[in-house]
C-alpha cells in the first residue's frame, strides 16, 4: 500500500504520498493550516481525500503533529498550535478518514526521515531539530525514533537555554526562558525588532546580515551563539553523530559553518566530531517521516 504522510504545521499543512516499494514521491500538496481544531481535522480529511482521488487508490496515513498524544488521556499535549491541545485528534481523524491512522510528534517524523535516507543516513545517532514557529526535536538511534517513557524524548525546546546571563521571555508552556523563546523563527524576528525597531522576516534579516548590514549581522551572531549553546547541551547528553536543522531557520546557510565554530566552547570534550547538516529533504522531511510511520 502506498503511504500518505502529513505534516501538520502551525502555519501550513503538507501531504506527500510515497510509493510502497521504492519510497518515491508520487504526490505533494500544501495548504495553510486553519487556526481552529475543527479546521485542522477538516483540512487533513480534505487533503487525504483529494490525494486518493487523484491516485485512484487508498493509502496508509501517518501524521506528524506539533506536540504529542498523551499516553494517559489520549488527548494532544504540548502543541504550540495550542488549539489542538486537549483534543482527541487521534480519534477524530480515525472517524473523519474511516481508518486507523498513526500520529507522531512532527520533530520525530523529521528526524526519522533524515536518519532513514537523508542527511543522517548511515549515522548511529541523529538529533533532528525543527527551528520554525516552535523548536522541537527528535532522537533517532539506529534508524528508530526514541519515544521515551513519557512520549517526550527530544523535547529540547522547553528546557531553559544554558549558559545565558539574560532573563528570558515567557513561553506558552508556562515557563520562562525556554530555548523556544530564543531560537524559534519568531524569537529571531523579535530580537531584530527589539534592537532596531524595524519589522522584518527571518529570511530578510538573514539576507541583510549576508549583505553586511551591521544591525542584522549582530542579531544573527547572537542567534548563532545561542544555537551553539543549546546544541552543545544536547551533545553533552546525547552525543549524536549528526544534528540536522529543519524548519525555516534551518535554511540560513551560514549556520552550518558558524555554529560548530562556537559549540566547542561548551561541549565537554577535547574535540567535537558531531556534524551539523542541512536537511536533505528540506520542508518535505516532516511529511516523509510521517509516511514512514507505517512499515
Ligand atoms: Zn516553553
Amino acid at each position: 500500500m502506498d503511504r500518505i504522510g502529513i505534516d501538520l504545521g502551525g502555519t501550513k499543512t503538507e501531504i506527500a504520498v510515497l510509493a510502497e516499494c521504492s519510497g518515491a514521491e508520487l504526490y505533494r500538496r500544501r495548504i495553510p493550516t486553519e487556526r481552529s481544531y475543527d479546521g485542522v481535522v477538516r483540512g487533513i480529511r480534505d487533503l487525504v481525500q483529494a490525494a486518493e482521488k487523484e491516485l485512484g487508490r487508498s493509502c496508509s496515513v501517518g501524521i506528524g503533529i506539533p506536540g504529542t498524544v498523551s499516553r494517559e488521556t489520549g488527548l494532544v499535549k504540548n502543541a504550540n498550535s495550542t488549539w489542538i491541545n486537549g483534543m482527541p485528534l487521534d480519534r477524530d481523524l480515525r472517524l473523519a478518514l474511516n481508518r486507523d491512522v498513526r500520529l507522531e510528534n512532527d520533530a520525530n517524523c523529521f528526524a526519522v526521515s533524515e536518519a532513514r535516507d537523508g542527511a543522517g543516513a548511515g549515522a548511529d545517532v541523529v538529533f533532528g531539530v525543527i527551528l520554525g514557529t516552535g523548536t522541537g526535536a527528535g532522537i533517532v538511534v539506529h534508524g528508530s525514533c526514541l519515544k521515551g517513557a513519557n512520549g517526550i524524548a527530544g523535547e529540547w525546546g522547553h528546557n531553559p537555554l544554558p549558559w545565558i546571563d539574560k532573563p528570558g521571555r515567557s513561553c506558552y508552556c508556562g515557563k520562562v526562558g525556554c530555548i523556544e523563546t530564543w531560537l524559534s523563527g519568531p524569537a529571531f524576528e523579535n530580537d531584530y525588532f527589539e534592537s532596531t525597531g524595524k519589522k522584518k522576516s527571518a529570511m530578510e534579516i538573514a539576507a541583510a546580515a549576508t549583505a553586511e548590514d551591521a544591525e542584522a549581522g549582530a542579531v544573527l551572531a547572537r542567534y548563532i551563539h545561542r544555537l551553539a549553546q543549546g546544541l552543545a547541551h544536547v551533545i553533552n547528553i546525547v552525543d549524536p553523530d549528526v544534528i540536522v536543522l529543519g524548519g525555516g531557520m534551518g535554511k540560513i546557510v551560514s549556520l552550518y559553518d558558524a555554529v560548530p565554530l562556537v559549540w566547542g566552547r561548551y561541549v565537554f570534550s577535547d574535540s567535537v566530531q558531531t556534524k551539523l547538516k542541512p536537511p536533505m529533504f528540506g520542508d518535505s522531511s516532516g511529511a516523509r517521516g510521517a509516511a514512514w510511520l507505517w512499515p
